[in-house]
């Protein structure tokens, strides 16, 4: 899946349920109600219920079943909430690294038989409202999850969803385009090379450059490395041609079976609906195997273990000999551990169970996910506040109980593995070396007819791949099929210390309160443009007001959900060459701790310190490390924002903000011998963005709690001093603009009407620009972006329908670009 930020600003905030639900979100709602009077040992469309909990602490009702006649596991949350998922799980555990796993995820999605035609995930992203469609392959699991809020849509996206896993076609040619193949670097002159190709070959051969994921594949292949974690389930570029079509058919007919599956429903529709759908179209026409999938447990070592292994150097780093990782599991508190730090640990456990987000479904399905695998209870699993409860007693009755499991864990664990990862300048020149050497091993083993063969079919597939695809067997929404109306979500503006707009908005959040506050950048000098994402980085973690960076990160932790900066760009919604950019301000908390969090926002906003060199410079290099490190992986994103760059204003600031300038900038900080003349940049963009004349806010809370919430905000508000930097224009220029208000779309706003101070460059002049970076990684990525039309533009719509040869990640990262397509 590709890590894609889909934020939204402020005033965009509209995603939530509606107002409707606003009313009836308690405990005893429809859906928990329904579901709540199944009753254990009753039989559903092929099903049987085994047990029926009621988890007041997440406000929903769990059922689980089995199926009769396949032994099939399913699992459903009923809740109030309309974003309703679907999840189907096997238990995948490959005993070698040749990938079947993965090459099977990607290669299912190439047609099944009720849709023969390629990649139906993407083709439905145009006849489907869904609001989440992906498949992701663990070391022990695949996952096939989707969300829509749309009932027909459901049953659309599911009869997909079951056709391609377990009716695929699985074709040669499929294997051969999504695993590996042979085939001539052209495939139309039989006198060029062979090579390697395959869409899993390329992509691991592209994970693989990821020095991180190096380190924690060994890591996990060393420290179990008796069974399955001892291979690599998305398969290492040098075992994958090892695989054959055969082994791959025989993979799927034993772990994409019923008897090795775990099925998972959330939401508001109703639970019978589901059972008979995966009853009629799938479960029924299997019968019960012995899937023998389960994992023995590891034996445990009698002596640690250490191991070195080598990486490829860090294109981007100033010094390759600084560069060593090592990772040692080890931890010995002489005098155990702080209370303050047990209620922190679990004042987080809290928290992020009652977060809600647009994506609850996902999320718990994430989290049951690894756990059911092994057959563990999904459901002990949701009842969180037991098992705090449960800790809390046997801290009570042994106050020596962690320093003991301390012990048992850590210090007296000989099942112990220390692995170290140095960089070899030779690394990847070694790795070609390897894949040459498989390839003519590979190519000495052909007879001429085999090649023939190879020759034929990479024209086959060449065919293939071009040729138009009918896609007319795809269910597809109609627009009887959805409902007129939305319901509105009910927004009301009001202005806190008489001038800064507030944005309130009622929601069923399970008790935690959601705070956020842009500020405007549209005085900042531009010099100073670069280091914005590293000031924003870095200003919620340095200290303020009275408290050292070690007692602010303390305090984050006891009483809110966690506090963030970034920088933000948000282009004009009718005008390309318009755009506001900005920081966003976003935190949450428990109800309890408003006060804490909102006087903590006052002493980062009044007093924020820039003072500690040291700890600086170990944000600055961590910053820069976790950029450096996503390149070779999110490859594809910064192609993306770069082609932009040249296009629109917002583009150029995008790429200044978050593109290839920003991580070449980070790494030029780390290499600097004084960071102190990096860190006195920061005071100043403190005046020009720490200030209530161009800031608004928003909170989201239980309406119980907001109007306390509203006496805390006006405080924080009065609390902010107010802009001490001038405005130079240089050769931009500022034009105000209301904020879309009134009912429009999916909102209706009451209250004063917020302005924005929108930016424009009028010396910018959209020019086309080809940019090439040259980095050691053996995998490209390619970018392309054409200026198009506004997002109010109507042609916006249709610029943004097409289907192009991207695959699922780049049209998922088109969504939100702004008139840009990549
Ligand atoms: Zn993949």
């Amino acid at each position: 899946p590709a890590p894609l930020d889909t934020s939204t600003c402020v005033c965009a905030y509209t995603k939530l349920s509606s107002s409707h639900t606003v009313a009836t979100w308690r405990r005893g709602t429809a859906a928990c109600e329904r579901a709540l009077q199944h009753e254990v040992g009753e039989r559903i469309h092929g099903f049987t219920v085994s047990q029926v909990t009621d988890i007041p602490e997440l406000s929903l009702t769990a059922v689980k079943l089995s199926h009769d006649s396949t032994g099939a596991k399913y699992l459903h949350l009923a809740r109030e909430d309309t974003n309703n998922l679907f999840s189907v799980q096997f238990r995948t555990t490959p005993l070698d690294s040749t990938g079947v796993p993965h090459v099977l995820e990607h290669t299912v999605l190439c047609g099944s038989q009720k849709y023969p035609c390629r990649d139906p995930f993407f083709k439905m992203l145009n006849r489907s409202l869904s609001t989440f469609m992906n498949a992701f392959t663990a070391s022990d699991y695949t996952l096939y999850p989707f969300s829509t809020q749309n009932p027909k849509d459901f049953q659309n996206l599911l009869s997909v969803y079951l056709d391609a896993t377990f009716f695929p076609c699985l074709r040669e040619l499929d294997f051969w385009q999504e695993g590996w193949r042979l085939e001539h670097e052209n495939p139309r002159d039989p006198q060029t090379p062979l090579t390697f190709k395959g869409v899993v070959f390329n992509e691991m051969k592209g994970a693989f450059t990821d020095n991180e994921r190096i380190f924690s594949q060994h890591l996990q292949n060393r420290l179990l490395p008796d069974h399955t974690y001892s291979v690599i389930s998305g398969g290492h570029p040098l075992c994958i041609p090892d695989l054959t079509w055969e082994q791959l058919k025989q993979f799927h007919a034993t772990h994409y079976h019923p008897s090795n599956a775990r099925f998972f429903t959330y939401g508001n529709f109703p639970l019978e609906q589901h059972l008979r759908q995966i009853h009629e179209e799938a479960l029924s026409k299997f019968e019960k195997i012995k899937p023998n999938t389960a994992v023995p447990t590891q034996k445990p070592w009698d002596k640690p273990r250490e191991f070195q292994i080598t990486c490829g150097p860090d294109a981007l780093a100033a010094d390759s000999s600084k560069q060593t990782t090592v990772g040692v599991g080890f931890l010995l508190p002489e005098k155990g551990f702080e209370d303050d730090q047990i209620e922190a640990l679990l004042h987080k456990i809290e928290i992020q169970m009652k977060h809600q987000s647009v994506s609850f479904g996902l999320t718990l399905t994430s989290y049951i996910a690894p756990c059911w695998n092994h057959d563990g209870d999904p459901v002990d699993l949701l009842k969180l506040g037991s098992q705090v409860a449960r800790f809390r007693q046997c801290l009570r009755e042994n106050p020596g109980f962690l320093q003991e499991k301390v012990k048992q864990y850590f210090k007296n664990n000989p099942h112990k593995l220390t692995l170290s990862m140095k960089p070899d300048d030779k690394y990847f020149e070694k790795q070609t070396q390897k894949e040459t050497e498989k390839l003519k091993q590979k190519i000495d083993s052909l007879s001429p007819k085999d090649k023939k063969q190879i020759y034929e079919k990479g024209l086959e597939l060449q065919t293939q791949q071009s040729k138009a695809q009918d896609t007319s067997c795809l269910p597809a929404l109609k627009v009887s099929d959805i409902e007129p109306t939305i319901p509105l979500t009910h927004l009301e503006v009001a202005l806190a210390a008489g001038e800064t707009p507030v944005q309130y908005c009622a929601q069923p959040t399970n008790g935690v309160v959601y705070f956020r506050a842009f500020c405007s950048l549209h005085t900042l000098p531009e010099e100073l443009r670069p280091y914005v994402p590293l000031f924003c980085s870095v200003l919620t973690k340095l200290g303020c007001g009275l408290l050292d960076y070690r007692q602010q990160a303390q305090q984050i932790e006891l009483k809110t959900g966690g506090m963030a900066a970034s920088p933000h760009v948000i282009p004009d919604g009718t005008h390309l060459d318009v755009y506001e950019q900005g920081v966003l301000f976003s935190s949450f908390c428990l109800d309890r701790n408003l006060p804490d969090m909102m006087h903590l926002w006052s002493e980062i906003f009044h007093s924020p310190c820039f003072e500690e060199e040291e700890y600086f410079r170990v944000l600055v290099t961590m910053c820069a490390q976790e950029l450096s490190n996503g390149v070779p992986d999110s490859g594809h994103l910064y192609a993306m924002v770069r082609a932009g760059r040249t296009l629109t204003p917002a583009g150029d600031l995008q790429e200044t903000f978050s593109g290839m300038d920003q991580v070449k900038l980070m790494k030029r900080m780390v290499g600097m011998s004084d960071v102190r003349q990096v860190l006195r940049k920061l005071p100043h963009i403190t005046k020009h963005v720490l200030n209530r004349d161009n800031m608004r806010c928003s909170v989201n809370a239980t309406p119980q709690q907001m109007s306390l919430a509203e006496k805390e905000v006006e405080k924080f508000v009065r609390n902010v001093g107010r802009s001490k930097a001038e405005w130079k224009p240089g050769h931009l220029s500022v034009v105000e603009k209301p904020a879309p208000s009134g009912s429009s779309g999916s909102t209706h706003i009451s209250g004063p009407r917020v302005l924005r101070k929108l930016i424009t460059d009028p010396t910018f002049k959209p020019h086309q620009m080809k940019t090439h970076f040259l980095l050691p990684f053996p995998v490209n990525h390619v970018g392309e972006c054409v200026r198009t039309a506004p997002y109010t533009d109507p042609d916006h719509a249709r610029c943004g329908g097409g289907e192009g040869p991207g695959g699922r990640r780049a049209a998922a990262g088109l969504e939100g670009e702004g008139g840009l397509r990549s």
